[in-house]
Order: structure tokens, then sequence, then C-alpha cells
């Protein structure tokens, strides 16, 4: 593991709850890990703890098996090797790309410096660029040259908070793109930080998604997106319609007023308990005399796929469905249309 972090819990001087509480997980080597929540979940926090930036209230940092922070130890920021990227970048205005980059360089030797910062300006591609001042630069190029500030000085990972954020939202996925490349192609770790889901799912090796201070799950993006363990990431990680159960006798079944599921996933429930379980609106397909009948409520055309807003004709299902259909589908509301459920 590159960095574990052991039962973080950090409370701010006079606040009431903590920012971050309990929260454990590890990046391991070359991998990129995402936090992903709502804004003030503690996301920022538990990168400053990362960083050293903040000191834990209890918990403890280890980096490649040496212990960074606990109740009775502290390495400071400057001794961790940690790269960091700004959403605002934090260039300095008045220094050239080529002085900006090489500014954290502690090394003595010249040569070496230049040979490395030059290395650097071709791995982010500011070949063309490098004597000009930051302003002089494109939103874009400014965070290439943020990356390779903080990749100059051989990081044992990176972190990243909200880096994409300042970008518009062409720029932004192509930015993606790049700033994983260059990640991939120099072999650091990193950790980002978004609320993002759609970034998060696209970047991501782990996601770690957090709310309210607290680790909700983590797993990779499919894991997170397929088989969310708690009712926020479900809703929060894509949509979901939630609806609740029973587990059938085998303990395999669930089954709902939408019909029956089959259940895979390991659980400890018994035979007969309540469940809740999440059904994208990807999971339905429209077909003539399909189980599922409604009509349509509302409809949001979004290019590559509609959003349908069905109220169901059981009325003893108390909710409606959120439903992705395939535009090539000419519908309008008051229609009445059927679904199957997609295995
Ligand atoms: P995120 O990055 O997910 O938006 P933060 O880590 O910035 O969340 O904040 C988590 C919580 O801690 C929020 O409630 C925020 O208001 C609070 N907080 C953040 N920084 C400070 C600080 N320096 N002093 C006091 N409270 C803070
Ligand atoms: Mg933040």
């Amino acid at each position: 593991m590159i960095v574990e972090l052991n039962n973080i819990t950090k409370i701010y001087t006079d606040a009431e709850v903590p920012a971050v509480k309990d929260v454990s997980f590890g990046v391991q080597d070359g991998e990129i890990l995402t936090l992903l929540g709502p804004s003030g979940c503690g996301k920022t926090t538990l990168l400053r703890v990362i960083a050293g930036l903040e000191r834990p209230d209890s918990g403890e940092v280890i980096m490649q098996g040496k212990r960074m922070a606990s109740n009775n130890c502290w390495v400071p920021p400057e001794d961790r090797g940690v790269g960091m990227v700004f959403q605002d970048y934090a260039l300095f205005p008045h220094l050239s790309v080529r002085d900006n980059i090489s500014f954290g360089l502690k090394n003595k030797n010249k040569a070496k410096n230049a040979e490395k910062v030059q290395e650097m300006i071709e791995l982010v591609g500011l070949e063309n660029h490098a004597d000009k001042n930051p302003a002089d630069l494109s939103g874009g190029q400014q965070q290439r040259v943020a990356l390779a500030r903080a990749l100059v000085t051989d990081p044992i990972l990176v972190l990243l908070d909200e880096p994409f954020s300042n970008l518009d939202m062409n720029l932004r996925e192509k930015m993606r793109r790049e700033v994983v490349r260059i990640l991939r192609k120099s072999e650091t770790p990193a950790v980002f930080v978004t609320h993002d889901q759609e970034e998060a799912l696209s970047i991501s090796d782990k996601i770690v998604v957090m709310n309210n201070g607290q680790l909700e799950q983590k797993g990779t993006p499919r894991e997170i997106y397929e088989s969310p363990i708690a009712c926020f990431v479900a809703t929060f990680v894509g949509q979901s319609n939630i609806l609740h159960g029973v587990l059938g006798p085998k303990g395999e079944n669930i089954e709902t007023d939408l019909g029956t599921f089959t259940y895979n996933y390991q659980h400890n429930k018994q035979p007969g308990e309540d469940v809740i379980i999440s059904i994208r609106p990807d999971g339905f397909e429209l077909v003539e005399d399909g189980p599922i009948q409604g009509t349509i409520k509302e409809i949001a055309y979004k290019g590559g796929v509609v959003d349908l807003i069905i109220e169901l004709t059981n009325k003893e299902f108390y909710q409606d469905l959120l439903v992705h259909i395939h535009p090539k589908y000419r519908v309008e509301v008051g229609d009445k249309v059927s679904f199957k459920l997609l295995p």
C-alpha cells in the first residue's frame, strides 16, 4: 500500500460534528482512487489529512509502511513526498512555466534539475509554451503546468482536489483523459476529489463514496454503480428506483410489487426479511404487453437517451418509476406503455 488511512476522525475546533468520522481505506501502487460525495462531506479534509496539512484527532496515516500521523507521531507535509494540484492551480503569476515547474525542486544540481523540468514539460506537452507566464496560457494549459509541478519531485502520490471544476464542459472531458494518461505514464498513484459522479466513474480504478464525513462504500466504478450497498450510494451515483421487497424462502429471490428479482450477491439476510433494492432506469425494456404497465407522466429528451416518469397502473405501487428508453421510440405524455425488467 502506498497510503493507508486507519480510522481517521477529524473535528475542527468549535465544530459540532466531525468533518471526517472513522474513515479507513488504502491506495495501492499505480492506482487512481477518487473520493466522491456531495459538497461538505469531508473530501478536502481527508485529502489535507493525507498531505499533512491537517492533523487527525484520532486514527493513523501510514505511507509505504511508515507512520506519518497518529496520536504520538507527526511527519510534516514537506517530508511526506506528496504532490498536490489545487482547484485554482495556485501558479506563480510572475514566473514562467519552466520556473513554476522547477520551483519545488530542492536538489542543488542545476543541470539535473533542468533536465527533470524539461522531461516534465515534454510529459505534459508544453514544449512550445515553456517560457510564457501563466496568464498567457489557456485554462487547460495552466492545469498541465500545475500537474507538472506536482510530478517534478517524483512524489509517491499525487492529490488532486476538484482539478477540473474551473474548466468548461468540453475541455473538462479532454483534460480528464489527458491527466489520467499523464498519471498512468508517470506511474504515479493519485487521489482525486470530485462531487461529479460521471467523472468519478470514468477516471477511477477505485471510488470511495462519502456522505456526512463517513465512508459509505469503496469499490471499483462497476461495483459502485451496479451493486450499491446503501440507498445513498444508489441515488448519488447515477439515478435509481428504490423498491421495498421481501426475501423469498430460499434467500435468493426478492418479491416486490414490480415482480421477482434474483439476487446473486452475498448477504446475511434471512428468508422473509424486508430488503431494499435499487433498479437503475436502464434496467427496463419497452415491450408490447409487458408485465409492468403504466402511463407516461413526464418526458425529458436528453439526446442519447430519453427519461420517462411512469405512473404505474398497479395502483398499490405507491411511487412513480424513472425509466430510460432509446430516443428511437416516439412517445408522448399520456401514452400507455409497458415494460419488462432486463435480466
Ligand atoms: P468537501 O471537500 O467534501 O466539500 P470539506 O472537507 O471541505 O468538505 O468540509 C467538511 C466539513 O468541515 C464541512 O462541514 C465544512 O464546513 C467543515 N470545514 C472544512 N474546513 C473547515 C475549517 N478549516 N474549519 C472549520 N470547519 C471546516
Ligand atoms: Mg472540497
